[in-house]
């Protein structure tokens, strides 16, 4: 399901044809009917890029409150297990480094941020209710910066911003010095973590992020010598709230559920450079 408000049918197209899927295009803040049995409900529908929901405060708000209860109430209706996409935003501008899911976070709740950060968090405390309170099987992932083929050339990201920058020969948008920092983990890594957690009996939230941490300013570095572009690269101002640091705490997932991630940087992003570079071609 998906009504597509930062999605695009492109991303399935090749999915079309296939016996086994179905797509039903639909606002998952307003109620859901599925018919049949249904052994897994996997509630990612949210805008997630800081542009995305900054535009969209209110639809960010409902389809982390709203959103997940509809998706609860259909996995507890259907006795299916459940997982939600929850996010390193939780953690807020971090003051533990790097993060356990211990932390509690030091989130601003009335800030510009605050509406994606403040509903995952509700989200969560929401999916843990079911869990105790009516004995739906949850699961939690804290999912962290993550990048990889098929993101939007547009999506405000900084990985897929300073690739398709790079690659049109553009100056790249480092915001403020550039010092801050983010540990970006590649798409397979994280759909390989999510797996795993899904089947496992883990309730509590389980960070997956790669914990390779970079500031920003190397990523762009990185991105220039990698796509042998001749962009400069120009300072704009620093968004409000922006995390100073960011780095997951993995033990848990290691331990757990043996899972680390296998892509680190370089490999991950020659592998999307190669994807945006056929999608700016087109
Ligand atoms: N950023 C940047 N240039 C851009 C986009 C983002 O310097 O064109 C910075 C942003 O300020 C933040 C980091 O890159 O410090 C990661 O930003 P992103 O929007 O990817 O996600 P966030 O981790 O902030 O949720």
């Amino acid at each position: 399901m998906d009504n597509f408000i930062t999605g695009h049918a492109d991303n399935i197209a090749h999915l079309a044809g296939n016996a086994r899927y179905r797509f039903i295009q639909h606002d998952v803040t307003n109620f859901m009917y599925v018919e049949g049995a249904l052994d897994g409900v996997l509630h990612f529908a949210s805008p997630a890029s800081p542009i995305d929901y900054l535009e969209l405060p209110i639809q960010t708000l409902k389809v982390g409150s709203l959103g997940t209860h509809k998706a609860l109430g259909l996995a507890k209706s259907k006795g299916a297990r459940f997982l939600l996409a929850s996010t390193s935003e939780v953690y807020g501008d971090p003051q533990v480094h790097p993060q356990p899911e211990s932390y509690w976070g030091h989130v601003n709740p009335v800030g510009p941020r605050g509406v994606y950060d403040e509903a995952k968090r509700f989200a969560e405390a929401l999916t843990m209710a079911y869990h105790r309170y009516h004995g739906v099987q949850t699961r939690i992932v804290r999912i962290f910066n993550t990048y990889g083929p098929r993101m939007r050339a547009r999506d405000g990201r900084v990985v897929s911003n300073f690739i398709v920058q790079a690659l049109k020969g553009e100056p790249l948008t480092l915001y403020g010095t550039g010092g801050q920092t983010r540990s970006f983990c590649y798409v397979d890594d994280l759909i390989d973590g999510i797996h795993r957690l899904f089947l496992s009996d883990r309730a509590d939230p389980t960070n997956i992020g790669n914990p390779n941490e970079f500031t920003v300013r190397q990523l762009a570095e990185r991105v220039i010598a990698l796509t042998g572009s001749s962009s400069p690269i120009v300072e704009k101002p620093l968004p409000e709230d922006d995390p100073k640091v960011r780095r997951p705490d993995i033990t848990t997932a290691r331990a757990v559920l043996g899972w680390d991630p296998k892509v680190q940087l370089e490999e991950g992003l020659q592998r999307t450079i190669a994807h945006f570079r056929t999608a700016i071609a087109r």
